[in-house]
């Protein structure tokens, strides 16, 4: 009877608090070795949570003889998780213990290989697969298709997908969704010819393939092409254009698919938010939220949380707490989200008031909260605050601290100036520190100007993430800013030796529902003139006034634009002054860049906003910069 009891609690059971309490009630009646209740258990620990691996891999480990099924369950969790690799463990220990596997198990191994994208493992998969005579197996092919497409190898996909004797419709998308993934458009439209019989999802695959490879032409063409359009087809080409920049063709899609009879549904809103939000499109996202009030969806919780993201991530602060108010149940997800807004403009104080508020109103803060307000507090440099916090996580709400919250941790006594609480900190740390950790170190030893720290932290950098080109650009930048120009020439040298290149900086600005994205020294965009003519009428303004550009030999900071067009030509000052000289005199300027701001376009931007009396709001890879009379709100400290 127990027995029925434990499932029946596990069916309601939503968290791993509860989880646990339900084990304790299998101990204590004695069930928790009957085979049934213990696979309930690691199905539900591996595969209905997201984050109870450690719980469903402890529990795995206390079963004597696990049967087939069990093994599947811990290989499809793995496969799921964001440890993939795990999965080919626990399948070699299945076939050290006797168990035999069946195509279940190799549908999922290969799964995980599709989330590391492993080659040569996927090829021993397919071994195995064909000694256990598994491989004929339609699952198991289609699952191959995408593990090879994964791995890069095309020509590997297209073997399996020719010697499958009646290929069906499942395994047509998967080859097609290979081609793409593997950028051959064409071989695509091929299969794609090819296929005996047409659904939609085909045509969406294609569709979305064409957009993920930037062919908005070629997706157009296929769109009107469409004998029957559905939902999915209309959101594709709508959040495709939204991507793509193309907003006055977005705007008008979502009026034809109106026309047409189809009424977007939350998760096309919530998808088209969502794109309006990463690109910055304050204006198309607007007519967006005017549309969800005249149809009827401004009581749906998941729309107003998207509401407040795209409100925020664009700058628009005021409008986003307009939203976030009138939400009527404010779930965990919705304060999260305006804590987050709030820390991102630096808002610091507010962003505790709010986290105490939502306390105060019974909704329990949860990992991501955590992470939200701990970032709000280094960010506004509450390191007292935030070091209480960080404690009352794990006292008070059990929260087991994740690498982001160390993360934050570390930032927080960093950005402070307590570098050696930070560093005694990630040496405390419970868990092994990834590169993450030490690179946040390394950029507090950059804003403080430690040179023996950051060369310690960068010689842990390089054991663990040799490759990465922002360390050692900071490294080179902490050398010159404490006057040791050998050692930048060395670093220089290393990187040149390794053939390392920088991420490409770009600038995106909305103008008339068109985004335009700049990157440095553009001279291939079309209104790159515009830009450029303004630009050295703005600067020659600003030298009057007492600018001087730093163009010295620094190479400014982590991961700004490369120097080879010079400092005066990086993409934010193109895109301002491209929004100079097409917006309206009172309009706020909005920009939002993909690394981060350097020190002389902070400066150039404070000049700007004086001499020129614009509002200018950027949004870069960590913050936002709001400019306004000659001083910037994150008192330049970022
Ligand atoms: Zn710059
Ligand atoms: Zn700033």
């Amino acid at each position: 009877m127990s027995e029925l009891r434990c499932v029946s609690l596990l069916e309601k059971c939503r968290s791993l608090n509860c989880l646990l309490q339900i084990h304790g009630y299998a101990i204590k009646t004695g069930c928790d070795t009957d085979p049934f209740v213990l696979s309930k258990f690691l199905l539900f620990s591996a595969i209905t949570f997201s984050d109870t691996m450690d719980y469903a891999c402890l529990l795995f480990r206390s079963i004597p003889q696990p049967d087939g099924f069990m093994f599947n369950t811990l290989i499809r969790g793995f496969s799921e998780s964001n440890m993939p690799y795990q999965s080919i463990s626990t399948y070699a220990q299945m076939q050290k213990q006797g168990v035999k596997p069946d195509s279940f198990t190799f549908a999922f191994l290969l799964k995980s290989l599709i989330n590391c994208g492993s080659l040569n493992t996927s090829r021993q998969v397919h071994c195995h697969a064909m000694k256990h005579g598994l491989d004929p197996h339609i699952f198991v092919r289609t699952s191959l298709i995408t593990a090879y497409a994964a791995g890069g190898s095309i020509v590997c996909a297209r073997q399996v997908f020719d010697e499958m004797r009646v290929p069906n419709v499942v395994s047509y998308n998967a080859m097609l969704s290979a081609c793409l993934r593997c950028s051959e458009v064409d071989e695509a439209r091929r299969i794609f010819d090819q296929m005996p019989w047409l659904n939609v999802t085909s045509w969406n695959i294609v569709l979305s393939g064409y957009m993920d490879a930037n062919e908005l032409e070629l997706a157009s063409r296929l769109f009107h092409d469409i004998p029957q359009k559905d939902l999915v087809s209309w959101n594709t080409m709508i959040i495709g254009c939204v991507q793509g920049g193309k907003l006055k063709l977005a705007f008008e899609l979502f009026e034809e698919m109106r026309l047409e009879g189809f009424s977007p549904n939350e998760v096309s809103i919530t998808g088209v938010l969502s794109a309006c939000s990463q690109m910055g499109a304050l204006e198309f996202g607007k007519m967006i939220h005017g549309y969800i009030d005249k149809a009827g969806f401004s009581h749906i919780v998941t729309v107003n949380n998207a509401l407040v993201d795209l409100y925020g991530k664009c700058g628009n602060i005021n409008m986003a707490s307009h939203v976030f108010d009138k939400i009527m149940n404010k779930g965990v997800i919705s304060w999260t989200v305006m804590i987050e807004v709030l820390a991102m403009h630096g808002h610091g104080v507010e962003a505790v008031e709010l986290f105490y508020k939502m306390v105060e109103s019974g909704i329990e803060p949860d990992g991501v909260t955590f992470v939200a307000i701990l970032y709000a507090c280094s960010h506004a440099g509450l390191t007292q605050k935030g070091i209480e916090l960080f404690n009352m996580m794990k006292d008070c709400y059990h929260i087991e601290a994740s690498m982001e919250h160390y993360g934050c941790m570390v930032d927080l006594y960093g950005r402070a100036g307590f570098l050696d609480c930070a560093y005694e900190f990630i040496a405390h740390m419970p868990i092994k520190p990834n590169a993450v950790i030490w690179r946040t170190l390394l950029g507090a030893c950059s804003i403080h100007g430690d040179v023996i720290l950051a060369e310690h932290v960068k010689n842990k950098l390089s054991e663990i993430d040799p490759e990465n080109s922002s360390d050692y650009i900071l490294l080179s930048n902490i050398y010159a800013i404490a006057g040791k120009w050998r050692d930048v020439a060395v670093v220089r040298k290393s990187m040149a030796e390794r053939k390392m290149r920088k991420t490409p900086g770009w600038s995106m600005i909305e103008v008339d529902k068109v985004v335009f994205s700049f990157v440095a020294g553009d001279k291939r965009n079309p209104v790159a003139e515009v830009a450029y003519e303004k630009l050295s009428e703005i600067i020659n303004r600003l030298r009057s006034e007492g600018y001087v550009a730093d163009i010295g030999p620094v190479l400014h900071d982590i991961e700004t634009e490369d120097k080879e067009d010079s400092v005066s030509h990086h993409s934010e000052k193109l895109a301002i002054a491209f929004g100079m000289a097409r917006l309206h005199p009172e309009s706020v300027i909005r920009i939002v860049k993909n690394l981060r701001v350097c020190r002389d376009c902070h400066t150039m931007l404070k000049f700007v906003s004086r001499v020129y009396g614009r509002e200018i709001v950027v949004r870069d890879r960590s913050r936002f910069h709001v400019f306004k009379e000659g001083s910037c709100c994150c008192r330049d400290y970022w």
